[in-house]
């Protein structure tokens, strides 16, 4: 299957391609041709990694054999995507994975994807985190021969645990803290790629959501909870908007799922959009879901483009800081322990419920990964699982670096 750059159509590439360039001519986000329709109750009748290599196999039959995909498959995904039944509602759980958020899964997919892809030429992986990606995308790479993994981040604006998964592995991982917000970390991954000197003196490759390997492999845990649970309404908690888009290709591949609600936090640019037809993002603010303290969603244009064509309306919805507390509270009366990202996402699903709807919403990291406010808001103590312990405990490797293209564009090429 081919793959098209959603700004200028005539812009047609392989799937190696597109994973390789990650963005098109312009900064254009590739899109599949064809989004494979599947019939689901064939699906679920298949063991789960049966079940993901018919649903990949739709896109990738003519990159990959069977039993390469099947390995892939293997590799990088040992774990599962378990939903758990919250009152009358479902909590999708995708935080089981190595680095204990929903990220791992599109990671490790992509990793498997240019190990196999590059030709042996050499690679550097650079990508912006808000900080989840950064830590997936790290451990995803993490020994793999001939890929360089460069991660920028905003400093001081994410959790001390999240630095600590990510910043402390060394060898081909190299990690640096930012003086900047998250937007202002995406804008020099932009400025690197729009450099094609700099591109094809080190091999440039971005890991971050806009990478289409990704989004296929998260369509895989919309499908399994559509199978489990049918007919829901699902609340997806969202910054770059990469795990919607992922959701809004399962349904179009016929997944039965009712209808998605976005949530976001304060940086409500798509909520205010929804409402009014105006694109008009806001300066990032910082807030406690901060993996999605991001106003200028870069898959945006993908979803807007599954909107349009199949004529689907997406209901938007922006939780405060303290509807967000007040969320943990009543999941916690519920008895789940849920962390601020999924107390955002349930926040909007209870508010947009329509009578005799069911609803899930999506988990995107464990309780562990944000232990400080959780435990503050909640008033309990929340354990660290053993990788946070581990990483917690080891010499934080990051460098410095102002929020200046061109002393990022130096670094890259002098360390090359
Ligand atoms: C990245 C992230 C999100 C947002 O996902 P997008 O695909 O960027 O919309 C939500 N929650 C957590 C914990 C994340 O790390």
């Amino acid at each position: 299957m081919q793959f098209y750059n959603l700004k200028h159509p005539e812009q047609r590439v392989s799937f190696s391609q597109a994973v390789r360039q990650g963005l098109g001519k312009d900064q254009g986000l590739f899109f599949p041709e064809s989004l494979p329709m599947l019939d689901a109750s064939e699906l679920a009748e298949l063991p789960r990694h049966q079940r993901y290599q018919k649903i990949l196999s739709g896109f990738l039959k003519d990159t990959f054999s069977e039993p390469t995909l099947s390995e892939m498959i293997a590799k990088a995904f040992p774990f599962e995507a378990p939903l758990v039944p919250v009152g009358p509602h479902f909590a999708l759980e995708l935080f089981h994975g190595p680095t204990l958020a929903f990220k791992d899964f599109g990671a490790r997919f992509m990793a498997q994807c240019l190990a196999r892809l590059s030709d042996g030429k050499p690679i550097t992986i650079l990508t912006a985190t808000s900080g989840d990606t950064g830590a997936a995308v790290a451990h995803a790479f993490h020994g793999l021969k001939g890929v360089r993994v460069v991660v920028l981040y905003p400093e001081g604006k994410i959790s001390r645990p999240q630095e600590q998964l990510f910043c402390t592995l060394g060898d081909n991982i190299e990690t640096l803290a930012v003086e900047g917000s998250f937007d202002d970390c995406q804008a020099l991954v932009k400025a690197a790629f729009d450099d094609e000197e700099l591109k094809n003196a080190i091999g440039l490759n971005s890991a971050n959501s806009i990478n289409i390997s990704r989004l296929l492999a998260q369509i895989l845990y919309f499908w399994d909870l559509a199978l489990t649970e049918p007919n829901l309404v699902v609340s997806v908690p969202s910054g770059n908007f990469g795990d919607l888009t992922a959701g809004l290709m399962a349904k179009a591949m016929g997944a039965p799922i009712k209808r998605f609600i976005a949530a976001t936090n304060s940086n409500d640019t798509v909520p205010r959009y929804l409402a009014n037809g105006q694109w008009q993002p806001h300066a990032t603010v910082a807030t406690l879901s901060n993996a999605m303290d991001v106003s200028r969603p870069n898959n945006w244009p993908r979803v807007e483009h599954l909107l349009t064509s199949h004529g689907w309306s997406l209901t938007g919805e922006a939780v405060s800081e303290a509807d967000t507390k007040a969320s943990m509270q009543t999941l916690q009366i519920l008895d789940y322990l849920g962390e601020p990202h999924c107390a955002v996402a349930f926040k909007a699903l209870l508010n947009n419920l329509e009578d005799k709807e069911r609803g899930a919403f999506l988990c995107t990291a464990h309780p562990a990964k944000f232990a400080e406010s959780v435990s503050t808001i909640l008033g309990i103590p929340v354990p660290l699982p053993k990788a946070l312990q581990d990483a917690m405990e080891k010499p934080n490797l990051s460098k410095k670096l102002g929020n200046d293209w061109q002393q990022l564009r130096r670094y890259l090429l002098l360390q090359a």
